[in-house]
């Protein structure tokens, strides 16, 4: 994907603040941050939601979580995160490259959604 932006960070045209990398997953600090500790994870080939997936892209979607535990202990949040994952429409995803928000720091994030 030529012109995703998340594409353009995993391949380091466009900068970031990294955390993490290996051959299937990239991992920087959100630009703008929620919580203390905020990271997205992203698969390095481009997905566009969790709307969209395939067969194939199960692999890289379990990395996504199974790197999460260990991201937040190093970056400030050694006692538990949330992961978040906006997809489509209504859930008010802004870019249109799968990512899971990690949250966290050294307070409780907070409740879950405002309940309706
Ligand atoms: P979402 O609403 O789930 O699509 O979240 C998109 C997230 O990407 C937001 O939390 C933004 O702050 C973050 N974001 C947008 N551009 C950048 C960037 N260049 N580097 C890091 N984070 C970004
Ligand atoms: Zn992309």
């Amino acid at each position: 994907m030529d012109n995703c932006l998340f594409c353009k960070i995993a391949r380091g045209e466009i900068p970031s603040r990294k955390v993490f990398e290996d051959e299937d997953v990239f991992a920087f600090h959100d630009i703008n941050p929620a919580r203390p500790l905020h990271i997205l994870v992203i698969p390095k080939r481009h997905i566009t939601s969790l709307a969209t997936i395939a067969d194939t892209d199960t692999l890289v979607l379990g990395r996504i979580l199974a790197v999460a535990n260990q991201l937040a202990s190093e970056n400030g949040s050694p006692d538990g995160f949330r992961v978040i994952i906006n997809t489509g429409r209504i859930g008010q995803q802004e870019v249109q490259h799968l990512h899971a928000h990690i949250v966290g720091g050294p307070e409780p994030v907070g409740p879950m959604l405002k309940r309706v």
